[in-house]
C-alpha cells in the first residue's frame, strides 16, 4: 500500500501487496493480446442427476495458460478482464467454444436427449447490448438448441436490476434458454426475490455443502438446504449444489431432493474429451 506520509506519497509500506499491484497491472495488460494469441481454454465439469448418477451437463470454467505465470484460474484474470470490459470478446469466445462443443457432444449422445451446458455470465456481459445477438447467434450457427444452453448469473449480479437489466435475460429465457442463479446464498437475494427472475436453476453455493461436512451430525446445515430446496421447487426451479466432494454429501443431497449435483467427487473440472468419455459410458 502507498501511505501518503509528508511530501514522500508513494513510500512502499507493503511489498508484497506492491508485488501483486504490479502482477495485476501486467495481467491485465496482457489479456487482449492473450485473447488473440488464443491463451485461454476450457475445462469441462460434469454436472450429475443425484437420482441415478448419470451426465445431465457441464459447466465451462475458462483457465488462462500464460507463458510465464502458467496456467491461471479466473478468480486471477475475470475481475481484471471485468473491469477493463475484455470480458465480452472473452465471454462470447467462452461461450462459442462451450456451445461448439456441446453440440460435438450432443451428435454422439442421440439418445437421452441433449448434453446441457452450462456458461458463466459476469455482471459486465449481461449489460452489454450485444448479449441477446451474440447468444442467438452462436446458437444458430452452432445449431445447439437453446434448451441445451444454461447462463449463470451470480445473485450479486442481479441484485437491484430492474426490468431494462433483466430484459435480455427475460429475452433469453423466452427462447428456451436456461438462466442459473450461481452461489445462490452468497449474496443478500431475499427468496420472494426470485419470483420476479427469469430464472430457473438455483445453485447452491459450496459454502452449504461444506458446512454440511463440517458437522455431519449438525441437523441445522441440513434443514437449511431442505428449507431452500423445498422453496425453489415451489417456485418450480431447479436445484444444483456445487462443491460436493464426499458420497455422505451426495446422499444426503439425494434425500433431500436436490436436482442435480456438482463437485471433485464426481470429476474435478478437465479436458473436453473427459465429458465425452463420460456421457458414453453412460449411454451403454
Ligand atoms: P463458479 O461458476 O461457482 O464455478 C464453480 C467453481 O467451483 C469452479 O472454480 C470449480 O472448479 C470449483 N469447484 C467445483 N467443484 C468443486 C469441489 O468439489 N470443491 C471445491 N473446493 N471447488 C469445486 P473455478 O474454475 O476456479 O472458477 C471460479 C469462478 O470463476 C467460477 O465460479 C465463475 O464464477 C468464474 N468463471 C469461470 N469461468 C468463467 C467464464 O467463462 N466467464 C465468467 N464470467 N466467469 C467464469
Ligand atoms: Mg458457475
Ligand atoms: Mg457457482
Ligand atoms: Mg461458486
Amino acid at each position: 500500500r502507498a501511505k501518503s506520509a509528508g511530501g514522500n506519497r508513494f513510500e512502499i509500506a507493503d511489498p508484497e501487496a506492491d508485488a501483486r499491484a504490479i502482477t495485476r497491472h501486467g495481467l491485465t495488460n496482457a489479456l487482449p493480446a492473450a485473447l488473440e494469441r488464443g491463451e485461454f481454454f476450457i475445462e469441462y465439469q460434469p454436472l450429475v442427476h443425484l437420482g441415478d448418477g448419470s451426465v445431465h451437463g457441464a459447466e465451462a470454467l475458462v483457465r488462462w495458460c500464460h507463458p510465464q505465470h502458467g496456467v491461471l484460474g479466473p478468480d486471477r484474470f475475470i475481475p481484471l478482464a471485468e473491469r477493463t470490459g475484455l470480458i465480452v470478446p472473452l465471454g462470447r469466445w467462452v461461450l462459442q467454444e462451450a456451445v461448439r462443443q456441446a453440440r460435438f457432444w450432443s451428435r454422439r449422445h442421440t439418445d437421452g436427449g441433449p448434453l446441457r451446458i452450462n456458461v458463466n455470465l459476469s455482471p459486465a456481459q449481461l449489460q452489454h447490448p450485444g448479449l441477446v445477438a451474440d447468444t442467438v447467434d452462436v446458437l444458430e450457427r452452432s445449431g445447439l438448441e437453446p434448451g441445451a444452453l444454461c447462463l449463470e448469473v451470480t445473485e450479486s449480479a442481479l441484485i437491484g436490476a430492474d426490468e431494462e437489466r433483466l430484459g435480455p435475460l427475460r429475452q433469453l429465457a423466452e427462447m428456451g434458454v436456461d438462466i442459473a442463479l450461481d452461489d445462490f446464498g452468497t449474496g443478500y437475494s431475499n427468496l420472494a426475490n426470485l419470483r420476479r427472475l427469469p430464472v430457473s436453476v438455483l445453485k447452491l453455493d459450496r459454502s452449504f455443502t461444506q458446512g454440511m461436512q463440517r458437522h455431519p451430525a449438525d441437523p441445522v446445515d441440513l434443514k437449511i438446504v431442505e428449507g431452500i430446496v423445498s422453496l425453489a421447487h415451489s417456485l418450480e426451479l431447479a436445484v444444483t449444489v456445487e462443491g460436493v466432494e464426499t458420497a455422505a454429501q451426495a446422499e444426503q443431497l439425494r434425500e433431500i431432493g436436490c436436482d442435480t449435483a456438482q463437485g471433485w467427487y464426481y470429476a474435478r473440472p478437465g479436458a473436453p474429451d473427459r465429458i465425452h468419455t463420460l456421457v458414453l459410458a453412460d449411454a451403454v
